[in-house]
């Protein structure tokens, strides 16, 4: 018999809990009371079934042997699936008698059946697409795919609802009050002298003409960030190498003046249980999350900036923006995710320059409803070295 404590994961613990019986468990042997335990021959059918989808004795498997290099990962000892598969069991005893019921012979993954392999594929599949083939009606139909793309279980028609649906499972949609304070700078010439907001909102539609990660030349959004360090880590990044001296940094804080409802990247955890069978897909989400969070926040230089490396996640960007819904239906207004530099919250606002202002020229662009205001009084500035 084995204890919930023991087996150290959350979903073979949530096992034991849901059909064990109070006693003493065989391993730790410790008096604790209340404590769930199971026969561990039932706990290891379970956990076999789990891994035997996607693991495989190589010897037994039915991939045609022609095949095998295409569909199965190298060989591995048990003990090595453990540690791929983040199943860590600090009792010595206990790691050593489950590593001896799985046999020793050897195991190899099941690419195709993978669900990180599948979606990370599905997304390089769509990258491929928009950046070298069909840039703006990718999701009108599958003509002309391989069989091989159609059987691929997430085309890039339903990767994105993919996605959606992990998010809100993983609750990564968030409601903000209004009074969330962003910092949003520049840097500017030390002799000059900004309008104060209207220098400082995201940029108007005649200065967009740089690409961004998340929005093209021509789309305003607002860059900002939780802190001023933040903000001016990041801008001075994205300013390249070009002498800064005599260069001053300013920023001001803006204010949601509306609720806002955010995809948070912040909040991905993607610790949970491997032989939990729900959460197998939407860890594999949260993992290609993390690296979609990782490659929008990455630092690139000016100079190095090719627009159309920046297409998919501006795609993507724009699905959240356009498709992705929060709670109650509501649009979602941008994103959240950590600076590279200071691993603090960084926010991209789907917000122009006339939804920063309170009052805003009908002249200078479309008048819409404001989303950001400036906080009074909160300009900084520091020289840049
Ligand atoms: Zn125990």
């Amino acid at each position: 018999m084995v204890c919930c404590v023991c087996l150290n994961d959350d979903g073979l613990s949530r096992l034991v809990r849901d059909k064990g019986t109070i006693g003493q468990c065989g391993y730790c042997w410790s008096p604790k009371p209340n404590v769930e335990i199971f026969p561990l021959t039932l706990v290891l059918k379970e956990a076999e079934r789990r891994i035997r989808k996607e693991w495989c004795d190589p010897s037994r498997t039915d991939v045609p042997f022609r095949y095998i290099e295409d569909y199965l990962s190298g060989c591995y000892s048990f003990s090595e699936v453990m540690d791929r598969i983040g199943w860590e069991i600090p009792n010595w005893t206990l790691r050593t008698d489950c590593v001896q019921a799985f046999g020793d012979h050897e195991w190899r993954r099941i690419k195709w059946l993978n669900g990180a392999n599948t979606i990370s594929s599905a997304w390089e599949e769509f990258k491929h697409t928009v950046k070298y083939e069909r840039r703006y009606t990718f999701l009108g139909g599958t003509k002309g795919e391989t069989n091989r793309k159609k059987s691929t279980a997430r085309t890039i028609q339903n990767l994105f609802s993919t996605i959606d649906g992990a998010c809100r499972r993983a609750s990564l949609i968030t409601q903000f009050d209004t009074g969330n304070k962003f910092w949003r700078g520049r840097v500017f010439n030390s002799d000059d002298t900004p309008n104060i907001p209207s220098d400082l909102t995201s940029p108007p539609i005649k200065c967009c003409t740089a690409p961004n990660r998340m929005s093209p030349p021509g789309i305003a959004m607002f860059y900002g960030a939780d802190d001023f360090d933040t903000a001016k880590m990041e801008v001075a990044a994205s300013s390249g190498r070009t002498p800064l001296a005599a260069k001053t940094f300013i920023g001001v804080q803006f204010a949601n003046v509306i609720p806002l409802t955010i995809l948070d990247l912040t909040q991905i955890n993607p610790r949970s249980s491997y032989f939990d069978d729900d959460s197998a897909a939407d860890k594999a989400i949260c993992n290609f999350l993390i690296g979609f969070a990782e490659d929008v926040s990455m630092p690139i230089e000016k100079a190095q900036r090719k627009s159309i490396d920046y297409v998919p996640t501006q795609v993507f960007t724009e699905y959240v923006k356009y498709v992705m819904k929060g709670m109650a239906r509501r649009s979602i207004n941008g994103i959240k995710y950590r600076s590279a530099h200071t691993e603090r919250g960084c926010w991209v606002i789907f917000a122009n320059q006339s939804e920063c202002l309170a009052n805003m020229d009908p002249e200078q662009g479309r008048v819409s409803r404001q989303i950001l205001g400036c906080v009074d009084g909160s300009i900084r500035s520091e020289e840049i070295q």
